[in-house]
Formats: structure tokens, C-alpha cells, sequence
């Protein structure tokens, strides 16, 4: 599939704050957003007003981006959770946080999505034991995600771990620092999903 390969921060004056997508640098004064908080572009600083549907559009394309996913692909996982039983809005947001980049990404193994799924591509991890490399592959409540015992020696790792041990934890996930493994306990709750997303905007524009 297809990825975006331009600049990430690019992404994030975009949207007008900080997506995080860089893993470290976004936590310095060389941010993008710090430095320069306008859109990019000719017309980055004009004022028009938005539209309705340019208001919900660049809430799609924020979460979009947030999770790192392609318009197709969230497209299809707008489909997924208006089928299920619940809020839709709710549930969509539970699927992008079970991606297993998503889960890698908070259990502290890598310092963004970005590099997440990259390492995940290398073969880096395990999902209950079996070697799993594709990033949006759907993590269940219950499963164990470990590193390859080979890759834990690796400097990058030995670095992540270091922040992976100071990170704060959300309460639906579970660390185990000694073993180089997580848990999912449950899929997190909306009051548990910290991303700055108006789901509501996102369910409307689909249902246009
Ligand atoms: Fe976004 Fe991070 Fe770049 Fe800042 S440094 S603009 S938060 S990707």
C-alpha cells in the first residue's frame, strides 16, 4: 500500500498541533509546530473560513495521520465499526488503537508509530509467540507482545527500553520490563484514548 513519504511535520503544521510523529525531536525546541505555527504553504497563513465539511475533512485527515494509516484502509475501518454493535465513533477509535503499531508504540518499544512500524517490519516482534510483521495487524484483548530475543541486544532496543521504562503506561496495557514483554489487558475505553480527535466530526463526514 501506498505511504505518505513527504514531511511528517509538515503534517503537523497542517493540522495546526502537535501529532508527534517524530518520536524524540517533538519533545525539543526544534519542532516544527514550536517554530513555525502556521500551515505550510503559499496560503499556509490566510484566514477563510472553514466549511462544514472542511471542518469535519481535516478532523478525518488529523486522526488519519495520528495513527498513520491510508485513506482506503480508514475508510474501511469507519465500515468495520459501524458494524458492530455500539457507538461508532467509539469503536473506530478502538481499532486504530489496537493496530499493532498503535500498541507498540504505547508500550514504549519504539519512540513514535513511525518507527513502530518500521521496526515491526523487521521482524522485531511477537504477537503470543508467532512472528508478526505486518504493522496494522489487529491486537486482541488478552494478547502478549514480545521482542525478538535476537533483537534485544541491539543498541536502538537497549535505548527504547531505557524510555520504555519511564513512559507512562496506560491502564488497559501491562509492562513487563525484565521479560521484553507486553500485554493488552482490554481495549481502552474513549475516556482512556488521549488523542485530540473529535470522532463525532469524522462519523458525520462518512455518513454524508
Ligand atoms: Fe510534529 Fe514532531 Fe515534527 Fe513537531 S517534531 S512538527 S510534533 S512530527
Amino acid at each position: 500500500m501506498g505511504r505518505y513519504r513527504g514531511s511528517v511535520c509538515r503534517l503537523c503544521r497542517r493540522e495546526g498541533l502537535k501529532l508527534f510523529l517524530k518520536g524524540e525531536r517533538c519533545y525539543t525546541d526544534k519542532c516544527s509546530v514550536e517554530r513555525r505555527a502556521y500551515a505550510p504553504g503559499q496560503h499556509g497563513q490566510s484566514r477563510r473560513k472553514p466549511s462544514e465539511y472542511g471542518i469535519q475533512l481535516r478532523e478525518k485527515q488529523k486522526a488519519r495521520r495520528i495513527y498513520g494509516v491510508m485513506e482506503k484502509q480508514f475508510r474501511n475501518y469507519f465500515k468495520k465499526a459501524e458494524r458492530k454493535k455500539g457507538v461508532t465513533g467509539e469503536i473506530l477509535l478502538q481499532i486504530l488503537e489496537s493496530r499493532l503499531d498503535n500498541i507498540v508504540y504505547r508500550l514504549g518499544f519504539a519512540s513514535s508509530r513511525n518507527e513502530a512500524r518500521q521496526l515491526i517490519k523487521h521482524g522485531h516482534f511477537r504477537v503470543n509467540g508467532n512472528k508478526v510483521d505486518i504493522p496494522s495487524y489487529l491486537v486482541e484483548a488478552g494478547d502478549e507482545i514480545s521482542v525478538r530475543e535476537k533483537s534485544r541486544s541491539t543498541p536502538r532496543f537497549k535505548e527504547l527500553w531505557e524510555i520504555a521504562e519511564q513512559r507512562t503506561l496506560p491502564d488497559w496495557l501491562q509492562l513487563d520490563v525484565d521479560n521484553w514483554k507486553g500485554r493488552v489487558i482490554r481495549l481502552p475505553s474513549r475516556e482512556e484514548i488521549d488523542v485530540p480527535v473529535s470522532e463525532h466530526l469524522i462519523i458525520e463526514m462518512y455518513s454524508r
